[in-house]
């Protein structure tokens, strides 16, 4: 069962999700997603003509093929291998539905039948405790019981310039005063009390603050009992990370801007943070990510994958996390997106029910397309897997 082709449909949801089918000479295709940004949607185009010929079962090979034939378009990291996690999710799907049997079934089997998620709130509407405190009791109520919120946010006491305030979310590269950690604590504390002890709260701080900052921020949200804070330095020096996190008690999580295993490996080895969060159709695919569980499970680190897909990439990243024994919670950032889960027809809907995933027991990943609905969000609109 040869590759004869690869097509894309880009679809505007909250990002542009990048749809990927590849097409096989019995007739049978998969279908995958990889992460938005510039270039992606050409270099899987550019690798479609590395792979088309090849045993579509030859997962590894057509990975390596395309890595070597794809690190002259720039890089082997970015958007070389985020083109190259679309793919390889799409052959996972063939080779599924080719053994007639579930994804999950090819990563080892379940050890859990129902995948935890969490949800991404964002900042409150108006960075105030109250307005945090509002959301998270709503996502509560909903039957989340794992949120997480920004709190790289303006205080009132930020004093940011005007040039500075249309982007606040910058980095604005000065110290954090007394009074605008004690703020950032309000929100976090107004956000335990609005949810009380059974929810799971994580906080994203986005690569904004120094060590030093870090450290007192961190070390005044001990007592709130985190999941995690999340990326509280900014990402490029693994040891400044590690200097943050033996200093603090509250588990740090980071890992969504890194790819493949080589990306994960310093930051593992060291262990520079508590729990790692790979975007599993940016940083190189399903069997990519695997090795990252197996090398963080060394350290017995769980993992919290990264995600931002439609669902395609969502349920295909929770076959892979029904199966690792690390698996920690995937997140889910389209709660805004109302026709989400209807881009796909499943078994059983809704996808996630009260924070969890039951995963399809179809072949492959176990979703179709619906193509009514995502043609009516193409990016280009005659672009409906375009090869
Ligand atoms: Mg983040």
């Amino acid at each position: 069962m040869r590759i004869v082709d690869v097509g894309t449909a880009v679809v505007r949801g909250n990002f542009d999700w990048v749809l990927v089918k590849v097409y096989t000479d019995s007739g049978l295709f998969g279908i995958g997603e990889a992460y938005w940004g510039a270039g992606v949607v050409s270099l899987i185009h550019r690798a479609r003509d590395i792979i088309v010929g090849e045993e579509v079962t030859n997962i590894n090979k057509c990975v390596e093929r395309m890595i070597r034939g794809l690190s002259g378009e720039g890089s082997i990291g970015g958007a070389t291998v985020t083109a190259i996690s679309g793919i390889e999710l799409a052959l996972w799907d063939c080779v599924g539905k080719f053994l007639e049997t579930p994804l999950y079934n090819l990563f080892g089997g379940k050890m859990r039948d129902k995948i935890r998620v969490y949800v991404d709130c964002h900042a409150g509407d108006d960075f105030t405790p109250e307005s945090y405190k509002r959301k998270a009791q709503e996502r509560k109520n909903e039957g989340w019981d794992a949120i997480k919120f920004d709190i790289d946010v303006p205080t009132p006491y930020s004093e940011l310039k005007e040039n500075e305030k249309e982007f606040w979310y910058l980095p604005y590269n000065r110290s954090l005063s007394n009074r605008e950690i004690d703020y950032l604590v309000d929100i976090v504390a107004a956000v335990r009390e609005g949810v009380g002890r059974d929810v799971d709260i994580a906080i994203d701080c986005h690569w904004k603050y120094s060590v030093k900052d870090a450290i007192r921020l961190l070390s005044a949200l001990e007592d709130f009992d985190l999941l995690w804070v999340e990326d509280p330095v900014p990402p490029e020096n693994v040891e400044a990370l590690l200097e943050v996190q033996r200093n603090v008690r509250v588990p740090i999580a980071t890992g969504e801007n890194l790819y493949r295993k080589y990306g994960y490996r310093t930051l593992i080895e060291k262990q520079a943070c508590r729990i790692v969060s790979p975007d599993i159709p940016k940083m190189g695919g399903l069997s990519e990510a695997r090795k990252v569980f197996d090398m963080a499970d060394v350290y017995y680190m769980p993992v919290a994958p990264h995600n931002v897909s439609s669902p395609v990439g969502t349920i295909a990243a929770a076959h892979l996390c029904a199966a690792m024994p690390n698996f920690l919670t995937i997140e889910f950032h389209a709660h805004e997106v109302e026709w989400w889960e209807d881009m796909v027809i499943s078994d059983f809907k809704p996808l996630i029910r009260d924070g969890y995933i039951n995963l399809p027991e179809r072949p492959g990943i176990g979703l179709e397309i619906n193509e009514v609905v995502v043609k009516e969000h193409l990016v280009e609109e005659k672009n409906f897997f375009k090869n």
